[in-house]
């Protein structure tokens, strides 16, 4: 031997449970075996060190489980901070850019709800190590939590078509097929991107903005990726404060409702007028439906706001009558969040109970996408508020993707034929096919039909010469205030 070791004698470092965690090893010049005094030296020795590599394992195990997902392995928040600093000075230092991608699966709670835990579990394993294997040791794919994941790109050129390139790569690893048990998943991603320094200066705020670009990707449909643009966040802001005096709106009675006038093709007569509402904002003016209900309905605003709509016009409509004007139909809008309340029917009951209104004066218009939701529930609905002798039409009708043979069976008075098919109605010959489509349809199933959104001569000509009954539109009225309706009815008179 070339160092001249005639004898060797080697000991195993064992744990508490008696796995192997080293060795010791002695080397004599001469050959021979320990003597007594050594071997409980090595006895004593490694007993010691079999404690301190423990202890050192369990402190690395401690480390890494305090900054990795025990899921995918993958760095966690805690590391997320860290590791993006460092990429902040290096990109400061070298006149670099930093990429902060932000990314959220778009089905997995699908997967989780209707595969179980244990295949979310794999789905989230198995895009994880893509999403590693996609970029370079240098960069950090970070899960923080949920199927929501963050990768650090270091380094980066300052060049947005090379970051989309990488991008592009990141979306298609986790766009492939992946394979558990018999089932083959496809999950896609929404991506949201900010860079350093042009989107954030600090960790945090490139965070937040790759989230918003994140979210905003969510609104544009999922599967696509958004660079952050600061409007992301003014209009974060705008929706935020909006929300807030929504939520007042109703204490402080500054909603009010309009009616548009529905008439009689032929003979001109009123028959209904639809409530549509109007935000009368403090500072804003008159805010249109549209700008609101579409957050009343994702914050659950629009179930007391729909039940102070439900009053008002079953009051104003009694009142009507109270006053001596032919009694006509209410047409109140209801939103698919307000029908999928349990309570739907009994909050029409007490409308109508405290208005005294009879339950054949009022009209609710359901949307034809809200009823395809879940048609058997909206059907038991429908027919409840049937047999209460309230009404039902269908709104934007032409619009949603209703079956015909569902169609039949839905408990309903009335179509309204989507204005957007109205529009061009005297020109255009599709709108025309669909427009004389849901005017026989109606005829054949017993529903009556009415036009929405009619503003000229000609459009009433169409409907005269395919038998439509009813319109509704700007030509006749727009929506006005309840004074402005009496006025136009005593006037008719
Ligand atoms: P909708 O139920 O389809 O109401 C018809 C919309 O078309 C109304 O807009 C009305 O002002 C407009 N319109 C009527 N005639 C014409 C016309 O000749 N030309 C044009 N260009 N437009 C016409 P509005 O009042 O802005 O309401 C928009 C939507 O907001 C409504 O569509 C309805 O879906 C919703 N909405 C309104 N009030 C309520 C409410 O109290 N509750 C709920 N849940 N939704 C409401
Ligand atoms: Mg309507
Ligand atoms: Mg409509």
């Amino acid at each position: 031997m070339p160092y001249g070791y005639r004898s060797c004698w080697s000991t195993p470092i064992l744990s508490h449970q008696g796995a192997v965690l080293g060795v010791f090893a002695m080397y004599s010049m001469t050959v021979r075996e320990p003597i007594e005094a050594e071997t409980r030296l090595i006895d004593f020795t490694t007993h010691i060190a079999g404690i301190a590599i423990e202890r050192k394992l369990a402190e690395d195990q401690i480390h890494f489980m305090a900054n990795h997902d025990v899921l995918t392995g993958l760095p966690n928040r805690a590391l997320l901070e860290d590791r993006l600093s460092q990429a902040i000075l290096y990109a400061q230092r070298y006149d670099r850019w930093v990429t902060v991608v932000f990314i959220d699966l778009d089905n997995f709670k699908l997967v989780n709800d209707t595969l179980g835990h244990n295949a979310g579990d794999e789905l989230l394993k198995t895009v994880a190590g893509r999403m590693v294997e996609c970029v370079r040791a240098t960069d950090t794919v970070v899960r923080l939590g949920g199927d929501e994941f963050v990768i650090v790109l270091f380094d980066q050129p300052t060049n947005v078509d090379l970051i989309s390139e990488t991008l592009q790569m990141i979306r298609a690893a986790i766009a492939a097929p992946v394979h558990i048990g018999e089932h083959h998943l496809r999950t896609t991603a929404s991506i949201g991107i900010a860079n350093y320094p042009n989107d954030g200066a600090s960790p945090e705020a490139l965070l937040a903005n790759a989230d918003a670009a994140m979210y905003r990707a969510k609104e544009l449909g999922r599967d696509n990726f958004q660079f952050y643009t600061p409007e992301f966040n003014s209009r974060a802001h705008e929706k935020f404060v909006l929300q807030g005096e929504l939520r007042n709106a109703v204490a402080r009675s500054e909603f009010v409702l309009l009616y548009q006038p529905q008439v009689d093709l032929r003979s001109g007569r009123v028959f209904a007028v639809e409530a549509l509402i109007r935000w009368n904002h403090p500072t804003l003016g008159v805010v249109p439906p549209m700008t609101f209900i579409p957050t009343a309905e994702e914050t659950g605003l629009i179930v007391p706001i729909g039940d102070w709509v439900l009053h008002e016009a079953c009051r104003q409509n009694k009142a009507w009558q109270d006053a001596g004007l032919p009694p006509m139909t209410v047409c109140v809008n209801v939103s698919a969040r307000q029908f999928k309340e349990k309570n739907l029917v009994g909050r029409v009951v007490n409308a109508l109970r405290d208005s005294g209104l009879e339950a054949s004066y009022l009209e609710l218009e359901l949307t034809e996408s809200l009823i395809m939701q879940d048609t058997e529930l909206a059907v038991a609905t429908m027919n409840e508020l049937q047999s209460l002798g309230v009404q039902i039409s269908i709104d934007d009708f032409g619009t949603g993707y209703s079956s015909l043979s569902a169609l039949k069976t839905f408990p309903v008075a009335r179509l309204k034929i989507d204005k957007s098919f109205i529009n061009d109605v005297a020109e255009d010959e599709n709108d025309q096919a669909v427009a004389s489509a849901v005017i026989s349809l109606g005829q054949k199933l017993n529903m009556r039909v009415i036009a929405e959104g009619v503003e000229t001569d000609d459009q009433i000509a169409f409907l005269l010469k395919n038998n439509c009954d009813e319109m509704q539109g700007y030509h006749f009225s727009k929506p006005v205030s309840a004074r402005d309706i009496e006025n136009l009815l005593n006037h008719k008179d």
